[in-house]
């Protein structure tokens, strides 16, 4: 595979990329942009001001060191990568005294593509990205983010939106690496709509096939990246119900046929589930019999905060109640990315689904 990088950049790349997700850890996605943090505010009537997103982010960075044995990266947004917590300590040498590590949020969010069907769309940030990028290894961060969504409907996605959003995220790829980053690579086919589970695996295998097939074509080093895909599940609008092991089978099945052994992990999104659903949909796919040679883990935003925020509320009285939340959800994940969660661990919040139609990140 020609690839410009040196042996030395690939052993730190790959050794940094298979430590997210060693022993059964995954990835906290605490990297909600000042707007998206503010909608979950507003649902526990706390404001959207900088010290409140500062107050909440360390509510999360120092819960307990015990954070440590599930999660093993933190994904932050850009504003949150600089912040410090009261005692003047910069919440990445936090994460990085925890043995967590820092990543970052480099994409600058889904735009239209003109023309294309149901709102399909495309994913900005490539300007500048490497001097970006640059800047974030030297302040502490290991890997980063970049997500691009698509959408089933009876047209979609098209052949123009997979190769775009397959080509946007290798061209991603090969800059993080180029600056010494692990990219996360998230082609996100959103839950939206009323197909069912096959139709769901059939669009989930060729948009992993595209996706995979820019990455080979712009020489991205696959042993250091890391894979972050919906779970094929039934849209949200489907009429019929499949069971857990309905959904890890199809959603195995898929990533055999599309994600080379080469990757060193899957990092699940939780796209709206329910905190215990994603346990429980993780747990189901490390339980199932078969070739998986990937760890199979979580990345998830809404799945492991939905408890904490119901919980804290924007009040300082409520911070270890919600730090309690946190742990146990992600001992809960670490447990599922093993294939050991028995289930029923309850929250604030454990239940409801987060699922919001048309979501943007
Ligand atoms: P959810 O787990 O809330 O879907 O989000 C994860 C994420 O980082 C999406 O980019």
């Amino acid at each position: 595979m020609p690839c410009n990088l040196t042996a030395e950049q690939k052993k730190e790349l790959a050794r940094n990329a298979r430590a997210i997700v060693a022993n059964g850890k995954g990835i906290l996605a605490a990297d909600e942009s000042t707007g998206t943090i503010g909608k979950r505010f507003a649902s526990i009537n706390v404001e959207n001001v900088e010290e409140n997103r500062r107050l909440y982010r360390q509510l999360l960075f120092t819960a307990d060191k015990t954070l440590a044995d599930y999660i093993g990266g933190v994904i932050l947004f850009h504003e949150t990568f600089y912040h410090k917590a009261d005692d003047g300590t910069p919440f990445v040498d936090i994460l990085k005294n925890l043995g967590i590590a820092p990543g970052i949020k480099v994409d600058k969010g889904v735009v239209a593509l003109a023309g294309c069907d149901n709102g399909e769309g495309t994913t900005q940030g490539l300007d500048g990205l490497s001097e970006r990028c640059a800047e974030y290894k030297k302040g502490g961060a290991t890997f980063a983010k970049w997500r691009c969504v698509l959408k089933i409907s009876d047209t979609t996605p098209s052949e123009v939106a997979m190769r775009e959003n397959g080509n946007v995220l290798a061209r991603y790829a090969s800059i993080c690496q180029q600056n010494g980053l692990v990219p996360i690579v998230e082609p996100e086919v959103l839950t939206d709509g009323c197909h069912d589970l096959a139709r769901a695996q059939d669009v989930t295998e060729k948009v992993l096939a595209a996706t995979y097939k820019a990455l080979s074509d712009h020489h991205v080093y696959l042993e250091g990246t890391l894979l972050k895909p919906n779970m094929v599940l039934p849209g949200a609008s489907c009429a019929t119900k499949f069971t857990p092991q309905d959904c890890a089978a199809a959603t195995v099945q898929a990533l055999q046929r599309g994600v080379p052994v080469a990757v060193p992990g899957i990092t699940f999104l939780s796209g709206g589930q329910s905190e215990e659903d994603a346990s429980i949909h993780l747990d189901a796919m490390n339980k199932l019999p078969g070739k998986k040679p990937w760890a199979i883990s979580f990345s998830y935003g809404r799945a492991l905060q939905a408890s904490v925020l119901k919980a804290w509320k924007g009040k300082a009285e409520n911070v270890k109640t919600a730090q309690a939340e946190l742990l146990k959800r992600a001992k809960a994940n670490s447990e599922a990315a093993q294939g050991k969660y028995e289930g029923g661990v309850k929250g604030f919040s454990s239940e409801e689904s987060s699922f919001v139609a048309g979501y943007s990140y």
